[in-house]
């Protein structure tokens, strides 16, 4: 039973802690900045791409990683007036423009939230999965054949050196591959990503520890082919 004492302490405690919470609220207030940009939801399951990359895997990578673009992203946009208003692609193809103070902000997080939305919009289950249409056509001319393609692009991702993207993007009205250091986008050299796989490690050191190529390899089944050959086909040839 509850005593008067006791209900007295409980409320004693309570609005201590009350007091507490009040003060840290306030004492982060200043660092706070608009959610002008926002993490996108994963729009599957985390586990939907097992046993490819593991459900831990993509929620650390969705729900911290990438969150943490957004926020630091946010912060910075904070730096740039009338960039808030600028879809992040638009403003990763003309970082010149960005104030110089938070360029290299924009740069790396604006790179690493715009990289990381392509990127789950990009993944399915799809061991069979190839591209269709014009992308495959395209794909044809450029490297030959798919499963050259596939070759280029693994062989692309297994020398990034450190932390960085390889990409298939549609640039100088050709399909090519290309690797980025960081959180760079192609965006910014003039090129439109259709498709990047992330090799940093926070991707797949859960399951595939320091055995990148294995990642590589299980991406190749998880690539949402019918989604990329459509943003190709929108690409505006
Ligand atoms: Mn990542």
């Amino acid at each position: 039973m509850t005593t008067r004492r006791d209900a007295l302490k409980t409320i004693a405690l309570t609005t201590g802690a009350l007091t507490l919470g009040s003060r840290l609220l306030h004492a982060q207030a200043p660092t706070e900045v608009p959610a002008v940009f926002k993490l996108p939801p994963l729009g599957y399951d985390y586990d939907a791409l097992e046993p490819f990359i593991d459900a831990e895997t993509m929620k650390i990578h969705h729900d911290k990683h990438h969150a943490a673009y957004v926020s630091k992203l946010n912060q910075a946009i904070a730096g740039a007036p009338g960039f808030e208003s600028k879809p992040i692609e638009e403003i990763l193809t003309n970082l010149d423009a960005v104030p110089e103070a938070v360029r290299k902000d924009i740069r790396n997080h604006g790179g690493g939230h715009a990289n990381h939305a392509l990127f789950w919009q990009t993944l399915k289950k799809s061991e069979k999965g190839k591209p269709v249409g014009e992308l495959a056509k395209a794909i044809d001319t450029a490297f030959g054949s798919f499963a050259k393609f596939q070759d280029d692009f693994g062989t692309a991702a297994t020398k990034v050196f450190g932390s960085g993207w390889v990409w298939l993007v549609w640039k100088g009205k050709k399909l090519t591959i290309e690797s980025t250091p960081n959180q760079d986008s192609p965006y910014s050299t003039g090129g439109r990503p259709l498709l990047g796989i992330d090799v940093w490690e926070h991707a797949y050191y859960l399951k595939y520890q320091n055995r990148r190529a294995d990642y590589i390899k299980a991406f190749q089944s998880v690539v949402n082919w019918d989604f990329v050959s459509e943003r190709f086909a929108k690409a505006g040839k």
